[in-house]
């Protein structure tokens, strides 16, 4: 069984296939399925997109087409607070999706409706795991806490302040907690590792292409240190 690695963008992959042995690439859902070997480890590596849909139809085909034993969601996030800054690592132990709003029924905000739980609780063996992987980035913290997804690129300080004190979140994406949710429907376990290439506040978009770099080889230097431990 292979270990399902999912990224949002090209440039998050790019690194990741580099030390990647591939056997081939299949196409499903317009999405190239990359199957190989790192470090001796099964492993299918994809682009799935950005945002919340792509994201959750691709952790689903990971699940059901390719039999995945776990997913690890890697990326780039927008900081939250002043002390989780660009080359940052936040890992996400709980994911939450900061868009879901039923709050007219009386929910509170990220509850998903009908749904059995609040939040998304990634599996604690590959926290600690990618926790221990952190020690090898130098120069750099990394956290773990709460990771807020939502359909929307975050700039702007009324909401990273919103985003902290309805979720206590750490970090902001488009993808992580919808891959957590297809996980957690299918009881396959997962982690999201994001680096931070921004501090979602003005300017976001500028730091984001200043600092997207760094953070994606960030990721990918975790990503190879968890599988040689797996
Ligand atoms: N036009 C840009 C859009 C990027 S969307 C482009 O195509 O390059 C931002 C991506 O980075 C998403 O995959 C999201 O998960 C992540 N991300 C980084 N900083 C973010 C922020 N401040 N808010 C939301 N998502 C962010």
């Amino acid at each position: 069984m292979s270990l399902g690695i999912i990224v949002a963008m090209e440039e998050e992959l790019e690194v990741i296939l580099e030390s990647m042995k591939k056997d081939k690439t299949e196409v499903r859902a317009n999405m190239e399925f990359h199957i190989g070997k790192i470090s001796g480890k099964n492993v299918i590596a994809v682009i799935c997109g950005i945002g919340k849909v792509n994201s959750a139809v691709c952790a689903q085909i990971l699940i059901s087409e390719y039999n995945v034993k776990s997913v690890i969601n890697l990326g780039i996030a927008g900081g939250i607070g002043k002390d989780v800054v660009p080359g940052d690592i936040v890992i996400g132990d709980s994911l939450v999706q900061h868009d879901m709003d039923a709050t007219a029924f009386g929910d509170p905000v990220g509850q998903i409706p009908r749904l059995d739980t609040f939040d998304f609780k990634a599996d604690s063996n590959l926290v600690d795991l990618a926790k221990e992987a952190c020690k090898s980035i130098e120069d750099h913290n990394f956290y773990v806490g709460v990771i807020a997804t939502g359909d929307q690129f975050v700039a702007d300080l009324d909401k990273i302040k919103w985003l902290s004190d309805k979720f206590n979140a750490l970090a902001c994406e488009m993808e992580g907690a919808s891959i957590a949710q297809a996980c957690y429907l299918n009881n396959i376990p997962f982690v999201v590792i994001r680096s931070i290439s921004d501090n979602a506040n003005t300017g976001a978009h500028m730091d984001f292409e200043k600092f997207k770099y760094l953070a994606v080889e960030n990721g990918s230097q975790i990503l190879k240190e968890m599988i040689s431990k797996l």
